[in-house]
Parts: C-alpha cells; structure tokens; sequence
C-alpha cells in the first residue's frame, strides 16, 4: 500500500486554468444529425466495418470489428443509416483525412437490447477480459491504447497493483475530475470488475490535491463498497504528475524500466474514466458510445464538461457549448501541453479527445523569435524523464539519429516541460517529434528493404531450384531417349538377322 509518497524527478508547478468548466454539472448533449466515426480512434491496426452503406444501425450495435492483435472495435453512436464509408478529416497532427463510417441518425436513438455481465463476480478473466474488449474500450486517458490487453497481465510476473490513474495534471482538462465527483460509484465498480480480471491484490486510486470535490466522492463510494482491497491516494499536483511513470514513481517509488512496462514491475495503471466505461460495459452491457469532452478556453462562450457521443463533430460540440466567443487562435485537442492544433472543427469526437480547447490570441500569443540554446539546462533539470533535451535537440539539428537515439529520444513523453522552461524559446517538443517520425520512418524503409531482400533472395533460391529441376528433367529424357535409341537399334539387329535366316532358308530349298 502508498504508506509514503515519493516524488518524481523534474516537473513543473503549473497553473490549473480548470475553474470555468468545473463551475456547473456534466452536460449530457443529444446525438447529432451525422455521425463521424474513424475506423482508426486506438492504437494498433484499423477496425474493419462490418456495415454497409445503407444500413440501418442502431445505438451499440458493432459498426467495425476489432482487427489483428491490437485494436478495437467501433459502435454506432446512435441509430440511423450507414451513409458512406471513406474519408473524412479526423483528429490528428497530420491534419489529413482517414477511412470513416458515416452514419445518419433517424432521430429516434434507439439502442441494440444491452446483456448485461451482472454475474461478473462468479465470471473468469477472460471473460471479463472478452466483454472488455466487445465494447470497444480504450484508454480513455488520451493514449487510447486497447484496455482488454491491458487486463490481461502477464504469467511471468505475478500482478500486485493495479492503479486507478486520477491525477489529471494538465492545465484546462477537467473531464476525469468531473466524473470522479459526479460518478465515483461507477469509477470504484469499474476498479473491483478490473481487481477480478487482472488478479491483482490492490488497488491505488490516485488522486490529486487540487480535487478536493473528486476525492471526498471517491471516499463516499469507497465507504459504500466496503471493498479493503482499493486505497484512495492524494498526491502532490505537480506536471505530469499524470504520466504513467511519473504515477508509478510518486506511489510505489518504483522505477518502470527503461524499456520496459508497468507490467514488468507487476503494476498496471488505467484512467479512471476507463474503469467508468468498463463498469458500463460489465454492469449494464454497454459498449463505449460516449465519453465526456472538457470544452474551454477564452475562445468557447459557455465552458463545461460534455457527454459527448463518438462521432460528434467538433463545430457541433462547441456549439451545444453555446458557440465560438471572439477571436478563437487556436483549436487544440487534448491541454495546452500535450494537445495538438485541430486544422478544423469539422474533426469527430474521438474515443481519445478529453478536452477541446479553443484558445484566444491572448491565451496562445504567437511564439517569440527562438534564440541560440545558451546550455543553462533547465530543460534538464524540468524534465521528469531524467532526459537532457538540450543534447537531444543538437543531435535532432545535426540529424544524427543515432546519437539522439543513444541519448535516449524515445523515452520522451513529449510532456513539453522543457519548452516551457527554455529561455531561448526553442520548440524543442517539435524537434523530438519530428526526430521520432524520421526514425520510425527510416525503420519502415529499413523493414521495407529487409523484406524486399528478403523476397529477392526467395526468388532467386527459386529460380535456382526451378533451373535445376529443368535440368534434371532434361538430363532423364535424354538418358530415356538413349535407352529407346538402343532397345530400337537392338530390334532392327534381330529383325536383320532373322531376314538373312530367311534368304539363306530359300537359298537351301
Ligand atoms: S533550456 Fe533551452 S537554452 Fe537552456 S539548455 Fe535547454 S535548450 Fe538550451
Ligand atoms: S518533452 Fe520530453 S524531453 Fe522535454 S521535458 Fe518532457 S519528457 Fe523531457
């Protein structure tokens, strides 16, 4: 248990800007007219639709299925009709269009009858793990990493903990504080189904100092529960106090390995938002069909906690938050640290968009001229990843991958500490990002090569055995045409001698 709490190295004290959307209740907002769903809103490979257009589909019913290893399935958010399968913007960095379902709703929202797992405490894992995985969740945290393969541990590593991650560290979300305070019962549920599939001994929830409101419900659920084996934990809050790391550190004092996982030290850390949609899942036979949304920022009229369903358009979400307020600069998925610009509210919903944040031009003011790094190292010393961001960078600008790669790039969680802090005002974030994507690209090509060679190589040991073969075959004809060559000349010596026995036979007589 969290008898005392440690402190993770680096990390800054940041402002929490979350008072706006904190100030009124979760809004439940009714479906759209249209429905946006990406068959790629997870980690792993695409789902695969298992509707056509023209289809009727209904609220839960699976529209994509789960493909390969990794993945997870897709339901309709509401009822209506498949009306197109093919690009459409989505929520992404890269600002470009990928394969969706487009569904429009009849209006009605009528959903597919729920079976519930009410039993869930006589059940096995797997099936917990199975029901886990039919509804579609994801980690509902932002990474949105398929949460039934987080659920099923590991058989060389018996698990100890499982931490329920509470601690919403950056600026301007407050989706997860809003549901520890209005729904702790179905977050402390959704722990104890999670308790049974992973076969873990204890639970942590993990909860920061500054949600008071969130902890005192998680306290009233817990009481009710009377289950010994989940511990409410306040921590400091402190950025990224959130990080699956940096959580992991602050309560067990733990280190996850370098290259390794939570798993590998027998802990598994999932959002409590998680826990919430695998209680619905479970308890009331649900699949994830919503989620809620943090809309805010200076540029949204009305700044609140939505209950979006996946699918809904951005433009229709800010406005059932009452509309754009002024110059809008900026519109961000995800804080003002780790969100991405959106290139426009067309985008859906996605099972990972926590908050929408629409920022003024006072709130992002434009980046000021970046000046030459002066090595003072303070992005070292705010990084909570032990990195040093400033020999990250050089070697990015040198393009010399290896060397980034030596100073340990791909243990960056892209928190933008070090940003923040730079004095010369480097966007040192996007030189590790853009460092990572060259690398994973030049391993693709690097893949894409070994597999050509080895095709190559395939073809040619084929070619080879094919000639030999022709060879064979040719050399067996030629020994059997020989052998008929010999039988005949045998046969014309016999019939030859057999003639001069007849002449001499007519000579005699
Ligand atoms: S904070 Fe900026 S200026 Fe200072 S060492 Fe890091 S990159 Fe250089
Ligand atoms: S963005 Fe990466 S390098 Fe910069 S502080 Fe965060 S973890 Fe460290």
């Amino acid at each position: 248990m969290a008898e005392r709490l440690h402190r993770f190295r680096g990390g800054l004290e940041l402002p929490g800007m979350k008072e706006a959307a904190t100030a009124s209740p979760i809004r439940v907002m009714p479906p759209p007219k249209r429905i946006v769903l990406p068959l790629s809103q997870h980690i792993g490979e695409p789902a695969k639709p298992r509707v056509a257009p023209g289809e009727r589909v209904l609220r839960g019913q699976m529209v994509a299925a789960a493909e390969g290893v990794i993945s997870a399935a897709i339901h309709a958010s509401t009822s209506g009709t498949v009306v197109a399968i093919e690009d459409h913007l989505v929520p992404h960095p890269s600002g470009l269009a990928a394969p969706c379902i487009i569904i429009d709703a009849d209006g009605r929202d009528e959903a597919i009858e729920p079976v519930p797992l009410s039993d869930w405490e006589n059940r096995d894992a797997g099936e917990i793990r199975e029901r886990v995985r039919d509804a579609g969740i994801v980690g509902l945290g932002g990474a949105a990493f398929p949460s039934w393969i987080k659920l099923s541990g590991n058989r060389d590593q018996p698990l100890d903990t499982l931490i329920l991650n509470g601690a919403e560290c950056e600026p301007c979300i407050s989706c997860d504080d809003m549901l520890m305070r209005e729904r702790a019962d179905e977050v402390i549920s959704g722990a104890r189904i999670m308790l049974r599939a992973l076969h873990a001994r204890h639970c942590l929830v993990a909860v920061e100092d500054n949600k008071p409101e969130a902890a005192e419900a998680l306290q009233a659920a817990l009481a009710k529960f009377a289950d010994p084996r989940i511990e409410l934990v306040i921590v400091p809050s402190r950025y990224p106090q959130g990080g699956e790391r940096q959580l992991i550190e602050t309560l067990t004092g733990r280190e996850v390995p370098h290259d390794g996982l939570p798993l590998d030290i027998g802990i598994v850390c999932h959002n409590v938002a998680t826990a919430a949609a695998v209680h619905r899942a479970v308890v009331h036979g649900e699949p994830l069909t919503s989620r809620i949304v943090t809309v805010t920022g200076g540029g949204v009229a009305e700044p609140c906690n939505v209950e979006a369903r996946i699918g809904t358009r951005m433009s229709e979400l800010i406005a059932f938050c009452g509309g754009y307020r002024g110059d809008v600069a900026r519109l961000i998925m995800g804080g003002p640290m780790m969100g991405f610009t959106l290139r426009s509210d067309d985008a859906p919903v996605i099972k990972a968009s926590n908050c929408l944040l629409a920022g003024t031009a006072e709130e992002f003011a434009p980046r000021r001229e970046t000046l030459p790094c002066i090595r003072c190292g303070a992005c070292a010393d705010a990084c909570p990843a032990s990195l040093l961001p400033q020999m990250l960078y050089w070697h990015t600008r040198a393009r010399d991958f290896e060397r980034v790669q030596e100073y340990d790039l791909f243990d960056c969680i892209e928190c933008g500490s070090c940003d923040l802090v730079c004095p010369s005002q480097i966007p040192l974030v996007s030189h590790f990002r853009y460092a990572k994507t060259e690398i994973w690209g030049k391993n693709e090509e690097r893949a894409k090569a070994d597999n050509a060679r080895r095709r190559h190589e395939a073809r040619q040991a084929r070619l080879e055995r094919e000639a030999r073969e022709q060879e064979e075959k040719r050399r067996r004809k030629l020994e059997a045409l020989e052998k008929m060559k010999s039988g005949d000349a045998k046969k014309a010596e016999i019939a030859a001698a057999l003639e001069r026995a007849q002449k001499r036979k007519e000579e005699r007589s």
